[in-house]
């Protein structure tokens, strides 16, 4: 029996989406980054104007939005919020520079993983994040854990941004890597950090094939 829920976590741009979006393909599953999520709404707060220290008024702002889940490219899903498609603004320096200040707000991330429990029911998923095996589907059969060093994580999100025709230099994207991994790892609620039954990989020793090989081999002799 193929695991229903496969939980993929880790640090920032240590590959959980290109290994989980081609793991979902092969098991034909479908694949969904909750990060996009938190970027989506980032956007919409940083729409509406709210200060990002208002943080009542941030989760009532959670709780008003429609979120969904479409597949606009193949298994992978995208977040649709309030049906809108907002997926071109996702890696904009500004979403980046904020997204880690709305994700640790604890009434925004109940909300989230709320809706991310919903996509879960339907079984199948790949699922990316940070807290994923720990707080959001610590039930999910198969978890694992990526790291890989901040350099290479560095040079790999430079790499992606450039590739989506954002503006960027390699010592920014550095810098904003080791200021969001700092956030992630040390907030109070859902902190970064591997769920005990977690599998850990080394993504810098592998191929991106070999660890979608690898988790593979897992997930079909559970
Ligand atoms: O994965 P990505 O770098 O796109 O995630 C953006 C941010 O969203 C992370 O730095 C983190 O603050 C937040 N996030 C989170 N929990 C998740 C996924 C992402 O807090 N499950």
């Amino acid at each position: 029996m193929k695991p229903q829920l496969i939980a993929i976590d880790g640090p920032v741009a240590v590959g959980k989406s290109s290994v989980g979006s081609l793991l979902a393909r092969r098991l034909g599953y479908v694949f969904f980054d909750t990060g996009m999520m938190y970027r989506a709404f980032t956007w919409k707060v940083l729409e509406s104007g709210i200060s990002i220290e208002d943080e009542q008024r941030l989760c009532q702002l959670a709780n008003t939005t429609k979120f969904d889940f479409v597949p606009l490219q193949g298994c992978y899903l995208s977040p649709l919020i309030d049906d809108e498609d907002i997926s071109s603004k996702l890696f904009r320096p500004e979403v980046e520079e904020h997204v880690s200040l709305t994700s640790k707000i604890a009434g925004v991330r109940q909300t989230l993983i709320l809706e991310q429990r919903r996509l879960a029911q339907r079984g199948k998923v790949v699922m990316a994040g940070r807290d994923i095996g720990t707080v959001v589907l610590p039930w999910a059969e198969l978890k694992i854990f990526f790291t890989a060093s901040t350099e290479e994580r560095a040079r790999r999100r430079y790499k992606e941004l450039l590739e989506r025709g954002e503006n960027s230099s390699l010592g920014i994207v550095l810098a904003d890597l080791k200021k969001r991994d700092e956030m992630d790892i040390h907030r109070t609620i859902s902190p970064l950090k591997p769920a005990e039954d977690a599998i850990i990989i080394d993504t810098e020793k592998f191929s991106l094939e070999q660890v979608v090989d690898k988790i593979y081999t897992l997930a079909v002799n559970l």
